[in-house]
């Protein structure tokens, strides 16, 4: 690494800093001046509030070529609003991460539109490594016979989507004995790896490892993970800074030259560890631990979604579990508790959850029919991104 490359990272953290304070709620926050790299960490973190007031406020532009604007979060009403520049930061993530190369065949099964940047990140990856592309987009269980042997006439040698999809299409594709010898790298993003594909992938794609990236929309790709590396491990990128603090609350700074979010000491939500990775890279490397912000609060009491939803999913005979909460004007929120798999006793099972916590057996006192627990064959997934949330909010 070059002095020179130093200075370009505090020029545009000082441009960050400089941006923010020109942000009426913000400025107050903030110093004039960075000396050096050393001392963002006396600066202030962003939390996702922060950062939504800080990007209506600047709503930046691209010095070059297109603006793309995609949702930054915001999951109920209005869609909160992140900026990159065209090419999406993708020729960093090339220089690092090398998945695909020019005879790949790569499905691209990230959904398309609807403001989610993923499925256009992994076209300009492929632009930059000069495979063939197919923009597949979203597909549901219905459509995975047909695109399965598509997958088989013309030989993709790679596929990528959430690990939500892919650990349908991977279940559907091993049920149905299909099998991929041609397939040689599973791209993911936007979920934690799902410990299931594990097993499957081998069955039906016994050539293919996993290439994952992570990253939000307000960061943009953060590091890269190769199949060497533990699957919860990734590389930072060099223009990402990475920093954990205490608490494990992992902030993030990003000073690539052309970065338009203001991403200083910007907080994810996610927990991590600053480790070395098994795969022999010897900088330090994040390995994260989850989500912090996993906590809403249902009938004025803060329940633990993610620690609630992983331990439901440890019961007996349980795969996988979602809470449903629907909220209505006129009564109390009501709470579902949907499950995957064949529990042996419903009556035990929901016994069992409301014994999770005694806040959350009392939420009940009254009205015990406002809490339910429902076997279903998959739990719901938000058809913008094809992930599959912890919690699901209805209105009722
Ligand atoms: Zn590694």
């Amino acid at each position: 690494m070059t002095m020179l490359f130093t200075d370009d990272r505090l020029v545009t953290a000082r441009r960050l800093l400089a941006a923010l304070r020109t942000v009426p709620a913000l400025a107050a926050r903030y110093p004039a001046e960075l000396s050096t790299l050393d001392d963002l960490m006396s600066l202030p973190t962003l939390d996702k509030n922060d950062f939504n007031v800080a990007l209506d406020h600047l709503e930046p532009r691209s010095e070059h070529g297109s603006t793309w604007i995609f949702s930054s979060g915001g999951s109920t009403g209005a869609p909160k609003l992140g900026y990159a520049p065209t090419g999406l930061y993708m020729a960093r993530v090339h220089q690092q991460w090398a998945p695909l190369g020019p005879g790949d065949l790569f499905v691209n099964a990230w959904a398309s539109g609807k403001l989610w940047g993923s499925h256009y990140l992994f076209n300009a990856l492929a632009d930059l490594c000069g495979c063939r592309i197919v923009p597949l987009g979203a597909i549901d269980e219905p459509e995975f016979d047909p695109w399965l042997a598509f997958f088989a006439a013309r030989s993709v040698t790679s596929v990528g989507g959430t690990p939500s999809t892919l650990r349908l299409l991977f279940a559907h594709a091993r049920a149905a004995g299909v099998t991929l010898p041609n397939l040689r790298s599973v791209l993911w993003l936007g979920e934690a790896w799902d410990p299931q594909l594990d097993a499957d992938i081998p069955a039906v794609a016994p050539n293919a490892g996993r290439w994952g990236l992570y990253g939000s929309t307000e960061t943009w790709v953060v590091g890269t993970n190769t199949p060497a590396c533990a699957a919860d491990t990734f590389h930072p990128l060099p223009t990402q800074l990475v920093h954990v603090d205490a608490e494990e609350l992992v902030d993030i700074t990003s000073v690539d030259p052309s970065v338009l979010n203001p991403v200083l000491r910007y907080r994810t939500g996610d927990a991590g560890q600053l480790v070395s990775c098994a795969c022999g890279n010897p900088e330090p490397a994040l390995r994260l631990l989850g989500r912090r912000d996993g906590v809403v609060k249902f009938r004025g009491t803060l329940v633990h979604v993610d620690d609630l939803v992983r331990d439901v999913a440890a019961m007996p005979g349980v795969r996988r579990a979602q809470l449903v909460i629907t909220e209505h004007p006129d009564r109390a929120s009501g709470l579902e508790v949907l499950v995957t798999g064949s529990p042996p006793d419903l009556a035990e099972l929901r016994g069992g959850i409301l014994a999770w916590s005694l806040d959350l057996n009392n939420l009940f006192a009254h009205d015990p029919e406002a809490f339910t627990v429902r076997v279903v064959d998959s739990l719901v997934r938000n058809v913008r991104t094809g992930k599959t949330p912890n919690l699901v909010i209805r209105h009722g």
